[in-house]
């Protein structure tokens, strides 16, 4: 037969599965000698059955019934036992921690008879004790409103004329027990059960039951732990925190779960029940008054938080109970703890010799590094926020609010732009702004994607009425007017009205500068484990970027070159006069006049970026979006008078898309508009040769976007390759003119010195893999790709079918409720579809060309999970914007581990 329960002499630590996280820590502190009152564990596969079934499995309650008479000798005492009662305690317990979701019934045992027998060890104590189980029970296993013993509760204050519950008599403490008795047969239309067995089994079943609640199912699907578990149950004797001075009960840690310092860190409060210690009752004492207040118990206390230390290798919390002088371990586990703490922890226990520096390694993560990067808001002031949206880009950023994003560009000092909506038009606009703020959309929205790209702090999807036209935000009856100061959290999705106080992040300045003699405890930790990580991670890290002042911070920030180096951005502002001439143009001539001024803004892009980045590959990814993004809207020309305006109007029109993301783009772009890559190859190789003369080691890397066929790589790469033998032989100075491709005139390098032969680097052409088909062909693309870089959000986009920009609100919410899906594919790799893909690409892809350098960009670079995955796939590199890169480097290693 299966064993359902087990004895806390029978478990341990690593039983977590089967006796959750509570019942195999009270099984090791058990095993290791440590006072805690004598009990059993209800495996999680019991509560699986029971779920399964709807009712209790067969043999489980005899199981209990077997395991309740060892605690019976144990204690000494019976349950139901008119004269010295056995109380026990039913708690919950899953696999992983998830604080008060589940339910937990104290006192179980208590009853008309046996109150009495308990009143001998104080009668308030006892009544109070009943008092508590009949709430506390009908609550959780009859589903009586907490509401109406809290409001019964609330009046016998006020008849009684005192505030706190420990104001009440022995006398009031009963009638309350008689009233509720009443509210639960008013609800029930049953007595409360009398018999404590029966009161057992409703118990053990309601802890079963609390696992589906819905406030348990929001929380596992906010902390990614899967539905399908169960939560195992402990019963054990209860033991009396409340039986007068000689008694108290408290909360212990190793070590401060703030900052991670060594020491006695808890709280005690003597004369109490365990709840009171967080209801805060009373005012408590600082942990270490216990040494005088019963030395003893202190030292016990003390000497079991360093065995528990030395056997979990890490913090522990306690909760802990002492009756009469006599201290008891009511719960244990490894603390959980704020990032900060969890890297000084880790560190200091290298240093003590407890743990090694890849132990370490796997105690920290990324998503905790990330928050320690960004400034946050000092909030010790207790600022009220006006509207709480979607936190979809970290930081903490105060400025003028702005409606419209070329007000917000041309704006002087700090701005948060506030839009309905952002589309790429808003770009300049989102780039001046310390802040983004929209009424519409949610984590992987146009404002979210590209705040986090740039590291803005980002709320999208916030409650609030955004009036653009009349330049004002509307939250309930607050008004904010263009030009008010608003300040937006990021990281909590919080907007306040006014200036908040910041405070920079000490870590965030570590990797701009290094270490320096300031470095506190914490930096130093950081620093620490992400070299280690560089260590052993197998991944290299570049970043995304498209400008020398990010260029430079991703060096900074140990990036390995730049992976996606846009090129669209370049395009923006006053160039876009530029673009709409190219698009207008009419016959070959105007055309080549068009380019012809791009390219020196192009190649001086270019200098800047490759100067910053020198000897380290950049790959420069040719112009991507479609052409009519920069244009004006229709509507803006519809008034058209001029010949421009009228050209433009005919352009707009002509380029006009139903579905433009799976149009005119890309690869195709350059394929029907003539002359385009090859003015930016043009430029990339220009920028490359002036850099050579200059004494730099630059390394660009060419990469075509939205490739489905081999064919279409083919074509660019051929004239790729022309444009760059030619910019190669005017470099070493072939006498002028000899440039008869490009059949242009003499570039201005034409008159500088020449480079020396081979001085000119090798440009290797590579491709993205975005469309699904380049996946599936990935063995002939790799006959002309000599690198491929997968551009995981349009390769989520086409495989699922998702566009984007409209699933955020609409589709995944449902498909999160529906549990189709847990994480948006859009931010952590989905691993089964796109994975699939990209496994494929690899490797026919390394089949076809053994020494294929493989990497990605786009979101999913610098995601947790996502690094992990590609760490696996075995790709080169991941890329991802220059604030993640620390993150993807600490996650690299711990991958890599
Ligand atoms: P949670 O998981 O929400 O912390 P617990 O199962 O730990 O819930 O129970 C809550 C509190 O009930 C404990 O902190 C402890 O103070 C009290 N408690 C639980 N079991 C006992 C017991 N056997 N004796 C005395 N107090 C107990
Ligand atoms: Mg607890
Ligand atoms: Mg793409």
């Amino acid at each position: 037969m299966r064993t359902f329960v087990y004895d806390f002499a029978d478990g341990d630590k690593d039983m977590r599965d089967l006796l959750g996280g509570k019942g195999a820590n009270l099984a090791e502190m058990t095993r290791m000698g440590l006072p805690v009152p004598p009990g059993f564990t209800i495996t999680t596969e019991a509560c699986r059955a029971y779920l399964k079934l709807g009712e209790a499995p067969e043999g489980l309650m005899d199981e209990v019934a077997a395991h309740l008479r060892r605690v019976e000798e144990a204690m000494g005492r019976r349950l139901g036992d008119a004269a010295d009662p056995l109380l026990l305690s039913v708690r919950s317990g899953g696999k992983f921690s998830m604080p008060g979701m589940m339910d937990t019934i104290l006192d179980i045992g208590l009853n008309d008879t046996t109150v009495h027998g308990l009143a001998a060890a104080g009668e308030r104590f006892a009544w109070d004790c009943y008092r508590r189980l009949i709430a506390m029970y009908g609550a959780t296993v009859a589903g009586v409103p907490h509401d109406d013993f809290e409001r019964a509760l609330a009046e016998r204050r006020r008849t009684a004329g005192v505030t706190a519950d420990s104001g009440l008599g022995v006398a009031d403490l009963r009638d309350l027990v008689e009233e509720y008795r009443f509210i639960y047969l008013r609800h029930t239309g049953e007595p409360f059960p009398q018999d404590p067995r029966d009161q057992l089994t409703g118990a053990v079943l309601a802890v079963f039951r609390s696992w589906n609640t819905e406030r348990a199912e929001v929380y596992r699907r906010a902390e990614h732990i899967p539905d399908d578990l169960g939560t195992a149950v402990n019963v054990m004797a209860m033991v009396y925190g409340n039986r007068g001075p000689s008694s108290g009960t408290g909360v212990a840690f190793t070590r401060d779960p703030a900052t991670g310092a060594r020491g006695v860190y808890g709280d005690y409060l003597p004369d109490a029940q365990g709840e009171d210690v967080v209801a805060g009752v009373r005012d408590t004492l600082p942990l270490h008054e216990l040494a005088h207040l019963d030395p003893r118990s202190f030292g016990e206390l003390t000497h079991a938080m360093d065995l528990l230390e030395r056997r979990y290798r890490d913090l522990c919390d306690i909760e802990f109970t002492i009756e009469d002088g006599r201290l008891w371990l009511l719960q244990t586990r490894v603390g959980k703890r704020t990032a900060a703490a969890a890297f000084t922890v880790a560190a200091q226990l290298v240093d003590e010799g407890v743990i090694d520096l890849d132990e370490a390694l796997r105690r920290v993560d990324g998503a905790g590094l990330a928050r320690l990067m960004f400034p946050r808001f000092d909030l010790s002031g207790g600022p009220v926020p006006v509207a709480t949206g979607v936190p979809a880009s970290p930081g903490a950023a105060t400025g003028r609010a702005v409606f419209d994003a070329r007000r917000a560009a041309a704006a002087h000092g700090p701005v948060v732009l506030v839009r309905e909506e952002t589309n790429p038009d808003d770009l300049p606009g989102m780039i001046a702004a310390r802040g983004i703020l929209t009424g519409r959309g949610g984590k992987t929205s146009h404002a979210a994607v590209v705040a986090r790209g740039m590291g803005r702090a980002c709320v999208c999807g916030a409650p609030v009425v955004v009036d653009e036209e009349h330049r004002e935000l509307r939250a309930g009856d607050v008004v904010v007017r263009e030009g008010d100061l608003i300040s937006v959290d990021g990281a909590t999705g919080e907007i306040y009205l006014g200036e908040l106080p910041v405070r920079p992040s000490p870590v965030a300045g570590y990797f701009d500068h290094g270490l320096d003699a300031e470095s506190g405890p914490l930096v130093t930790a950081v620093h620490r484990l992400v070299t280690h990580a560089d260590a052993v991670r197998r991944l290299e890290v570049r970043a995304n970027a498209d400008t020398p002042q990010d260029a430079a911070r991703a060096r900074r920030f140990g990036a390995a070159g730049i992976g996606l180096c846009r090129t669209e951005h370049m395009f923006l502002g006053e160039r876009r006069a530029l673009v709409e001439r190219l698009i207008v143009a009419e016959g070959e001539q105007e055309v080549e006049e068009a380019l012809d001024a791009l390219l020196p803004l192009q190649r001086a892009d270019f200098i800047g970026i490759l100067t910053e980045m020198d000897g380290l590959p950049v790959t420069i990814r040719l112009l991507d979006p479609p052409l009519h993004e920069f244009l004006p809207s229709l509507e803006d020309l519809l008034g058209a008078t001029s010949d421009h305006e009228r050209k433009l109007l005919a352009a707009v029109r002509r380029l006009h898309e139903s579905n433009p993301m799976l149009g005119l783009r890309g690869v195709r772009l350059g394929l029907v508009v003539p002359g385009l890559f090859a003015m930016q190859v043009r430029a990339i190789a220009e920028a490359a040769a002036e850099r050579v003369r200059a004494g730099g080691d630059p390394r660009p890397e060419i990469m075509v976007p939205l490739v489905g066929d081999v064919r279409e790589l083919s074509a660019v790469k051929a004239e790729a390759e022309r444009v760059l033998a030619a910019v190669k032989a005017e470099a070493e100075q072939v006498p002028a003119g000899v440039n008869a491709k490009s059949g242009r005139a003499p570039t201005t390098t034409d008159t500088e010195p020449g480079l020396p032969a081979g001085g000119f680097p090798c440009v290797p052409v590579g491709t993205m893999i975005e469309v699904p088909r380049a996946a599936l062909t990935a063995g002939e693309i790799a006959g002309e790709a000599e690198f491929f870089s997968f551009g995981t959000n349009d390769l989520t986009q086409m495989t699922w079918g998702f566009s984007r920009d409209d699933v955020e609100g609409t589709i995944f919410p449902a498909y999160m409720r529906l549990g189709i899906l847990t994480a948006s594919p859009f931010e952590t790799i989905d691993r089964h579809g796109v994975g699939r893909l990209v496994e494929l690409a690899v490797a026919e892809g390394r089949a076809a060309r053994p020494d294929l350098t493989t990497g990605v960009c786009g979101e999913h670079g610098g995601d947790p999970a996502s690094v992990w995955f590609f760490h696996e796939t075995d790709l080169d590199y991941v890329s991802c914007s220059p604030f993640r890169v620390p993150v993807a480097r600490l996650e690299a290693g711990r991958a890599a581990l």
